[in-house]
C-alpha cells in the first residue's frame, strides 16, 4: 500500500545480465517504508546495478520493481520519487550553498524558495554555510549539501551509492551518524550502499549483505553478526574462528559435537548446517566471545561452557583490548580479544591457556559451503 512515505520497495524477480553475465541473479527484496536499509558487499558484487534498477537508471533484464502499490519497473528516474546521491557530490561549483539546494525547486518552476532552502540547509546543519561555494566546505559539509539537494523535493526514497566513499575515516564515522541522524528526522526510506560492514552496521535497521550477485543473508545487523548463515556472511562481517567439527548427537535444543578430542555444544537454533550424526559443521564464535584462562587455573572456570586448549603465539595492545593469536589443534590462528580491564592479567605469547566461551554464543554453518 502506498502511504505518506511512499510504502514499501519491494523487487520482484529482477535481475541484471550483461550478454552472457549475470551481475544480479534474480532477486526478491522488500524494503520497509521509512527504513535504513544497507545493500552491503564486496566490489563487483551487484549492489550498485540493484540500486539503480530503483533509480530507474538501469533496465532490469526481469522482474518488476514497486515503490508502494505503483509499479515503476519502466519509468524514467525522473517519473520516480525516488533522488539519489552519488559519492561524487557533483555539486555546481560557481553556484553558493542555497543556490545549490534551491536548483530543483527553481527548475520546477517554484519562486518562493527561501523558507524550504533555508529549512533543509537547517537539517544537515549548514545554516551558516549557505553563501559559500563549494569549494569553501569541507568534503562532509559537501556531502551534506548533496544529501540536502536530494532532499527538497520531497523524494519517498533517498538512493545513496558508497556516498561516504570519499572521506577519511574519522569524517566518515561522522557522516554515518549524522545520515542516521537526518533519516530519523526526515522519516522516508534510505537505500545505503556500502562495502564496509562497519557502516552499514552502524546505520542500518536491515542490512542485504551480497554476494556475487544474490543476497546470501537479510537481517537486523546484530542477528548477522550473531548468527550468520553462510561462511561468506560470517566472514564478511568479522572474524569468526571456524573451527571443523563432528555432529555427535542431540542433548534436549542442543547439538553435541566433536573437535579435537573434546566436546562443542551448540544450540539447535544457531545452527544452519544439517545434523545428522557424523555430519560436519564448521562452528563458529566471534573474538571478543571468549574469555582465556591460563592452563594452570583452568579448574576455576564455570561449567557448560565451550572449551579447547591452545598455545599464545601472538598478542598485540591496541588500548582499549588486546588482540591474541591463538594456536589450537581444531584451529590454527584463533582470534580472541580481550578488554583491557586488569592490565597484570595480559598473557604472553608461549602461555598454555584455556579458551572457553557460552554456547550461547556459538554458531553453526553448513561444512558443505567453501570457506572463504
Ligand atoms: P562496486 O562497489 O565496485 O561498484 P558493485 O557491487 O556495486 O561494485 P556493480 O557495479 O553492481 O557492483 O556491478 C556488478 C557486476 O556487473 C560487476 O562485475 C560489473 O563489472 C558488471 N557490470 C556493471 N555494469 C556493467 C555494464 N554496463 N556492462 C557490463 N558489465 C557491467
Amino acid at each position: 500500500m502506498t502511504t505518506d512515505n511512499g510504502g514499501d520497495v519491494r523487487l520482484s524477480g529482477i535481475s541484471k545480465t550483461y550478454g552472457s553475465f549475470t551481475a544480479v541473479h534474480p532477486l526478491d527484496l522488500t524494503v520497509p517504508e521509512g527504513s535504513f536499509f544497507a545493500l552491503l558487499g564486496a566490489s563487483g558484487c551487484g549492489k550498485t546495478t540493484t540500486l539503480r534498477m530503483i533509480a530507474g537508471l538501469e533496465e532490469p533484464s526481469s522482474g518488476t520493481v514497486f515503490l508502494g502499490d505503483q509499479e515503476v519497473t519502466h519509468l524514467p528516474p525522473y517519473k520516480r520519487p525516488v533522488n539519489t546521491v552519488f559519492q561524487s557530490y557533483a555539486l555546481f561549483p560557481h553556484l553558493d550553498i542555497f543556490e545549490n539546494v534551491a536548483f530543483g525547486l527553481r527548475r520546477r518552476g517554484i519562486k518562493s524558495v527561501k523558507k524550504q532552502v533555508e529549512d533543509m540547509l537547517e537539517l544537515v546543519q549548514l545554516g551558516e554555510q549557505a553563501r559559500k561555494k563549494p569549494h569553501q566546505l569541507s568534503g562532509g559539509q559537501q556531502q551534506r549539501v548533496a544529501v540536502a539537494r536530494a532532499l527538497i523535493n520531497h523524494p519517498k526514497v533517498l538512493l545513496l551509492d558508497e556516498p561516504l566513499g570519499a572521506l577519511d575515516l574519522k569524517l566518515r564515522r561522522q557522516m554515518q551518524l549524522e545520515l542516521k541522524r537526518i533519516q530519523t528526522e526526515v522519516g522516508i526510506t534510505f537505500v545505503h550502499v556500502t562495502h564496509d560492514q562497519e557502516e552499514a552496521m552502524t546505520m542500518a535497521d536491515t542490512v542485504a549483505v551480497m554476494n556475487a550477485g544474490r543476497v546470501e543473508q537479510l537481517g537486523a545487523p546484530a542477528d548477522l553478526y550473531e548468527n550468520p548463515q553462510t561462511t561468506f556472511v560470517a566472514n564478511f562481517l568479522g572474524t569468526s574462528n571456524l573451527i571443523e567439527a563432528a555432529v555427535d548427537g542431540k542433548d534436549g535444543d542442543d547439538i553435541v559435537l566433536a573437535a579435537g578430542g573434546g566436546k562443542l555444544v551448540l544450540p539447535q537454533a544457531r545452527c544452519s548446517a544439517p545434523t545428522t550424526t557424523g555430519g560436519k559443521v564448521l562452528v563458529g564464535v566471534r573474538p571478543e566471545k571468549i574469555s582465556l584462562t591460563h592452563i594452570d587455573d583452568a579448574g576455576e572456570i564455570p561449567g557448560g561452557r565451550n572449551r579447547i586448549t591452545g598455545r599464545i603465539a601472538d598478542s598485540s595492545f591496541i588500548g582499549v583490548s588486546t588482540q591474541y593469536v591463538i594456536d589450537s589443534a581444531v584451529c590454527p590462528e584463533f582470534e580472541v580479544y580481550s578488554q583491557n580491564i586488569d592490565r597484570d592479567a595480559r598473557l604472553t605469547p608461549g602461555a598454555e591457556v584455556v579458551l572457553h566461551w557460552s554456547p550461547a554464543h556459538t554458531f553453526g554453518l553448513d561444512a558443505a559451503q567453501d570457506i572463504d
